[in-house]
């Protein structure tokens, strides 16, 4: 019940936004996910390739499920069958193998350019300038089974509220600089995923148009117990 109430107070508060929720769900059991299901939610978010598989196969065909963790190449061949969007894409050398096991798949796999814009050394991603080059090269052309969608960033991990929105501006700002521009054929900037469960309320502000929330829906993740 309390996931149901979750579910219903984030969707009032986005209800003005311009963001969709993604429930990230990695971690947790079918039941939970099923009871989430059961509330209306239909975009589910995972970071790992095996379990996505798994939970795709245990659950209603008409969730969106989306990758939102670091993504190995050798793992890509997993979701890409079914897989709704790739938040994730750090490099050109997992956009050519998404390519790859897309054409495999007879399909052409959405994807979002994962942006480093936090503070921390740790977060995966391209830098700002990185994007700019990849989307003036002939690079993306080229993947015909790649739509490139929009971007992903990562805030950085503070108390700071101020650094938090700074990095959301600034990721937004790319954004909208990046849509000005003659973009490759199969690239449009349309989404840009910002927002976890304690950061969504400045990356609504910020223009988020998906917020990725695991904790204020399901509690705490128990990662001892999968
Ligand atoms: C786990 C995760 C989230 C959700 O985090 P919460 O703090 O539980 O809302 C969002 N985005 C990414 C990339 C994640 O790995």
């Amino acid at each position: 019940m309390v996931i149901k109430s979750n579910i219903k107070g984030l969707l009032a508060e986005l209800q003005y936004s311009t963001a969709k929720l993604i429930a990230v769900s990695k971690t947790q059991p079918i039941e939970k996910i099923k009871e989430a299901y059961d509330a209306g939610q239909r975009i589910f978010g995972e970071n790992k390739a095996q379990e996505m598989m798994t939970k795709h196969l245990a659950l209603p065909p008409d969730i969106e499920w989306h990758m939102i963790g670091h993504l190995q190449t050798n793992k890509v061949k997993f979701i890409a069958p079914f897989v709704t969007l790739i938040h994730s894409v750090d490099s050109v050398k997992l956009l050519e193998e998404i390519n790859k096991q897309g054409k495999k798949a007879n399909r052409i796999i959405s994807c979002l350019l994962q942006v480093h814009i936090a503070k921390e050394e740790t977060k995966f991603g391209f830098d700002p300038d990185e994007v700019i080059s990849l989307l003036s090269g002939p690079t993306l052309s080229q993947l015909k089974n790649i739509q490139i969608h929009g971007l992903m960033g990562m805030a950085t991990f503070t108390k700071d509220e101020e650094l938090i929105r700074q990095e959301f501006r600034s990721l937004k700002k790319l954004f909208d600089e990046l849509k000005k521009r003659g973009l490759p054929k199969n690239t449009m900037m349309k989404e840009l995923s910002m927002g976890m469960s304690a950061d969504y309320k400045i990356a609504i502000q910020e223009g988020s148009t998906f917020v990725r929330i695991g904790t204020a829906i399901f509690g705490e993740r128990n990662y001892t117990t999968t």
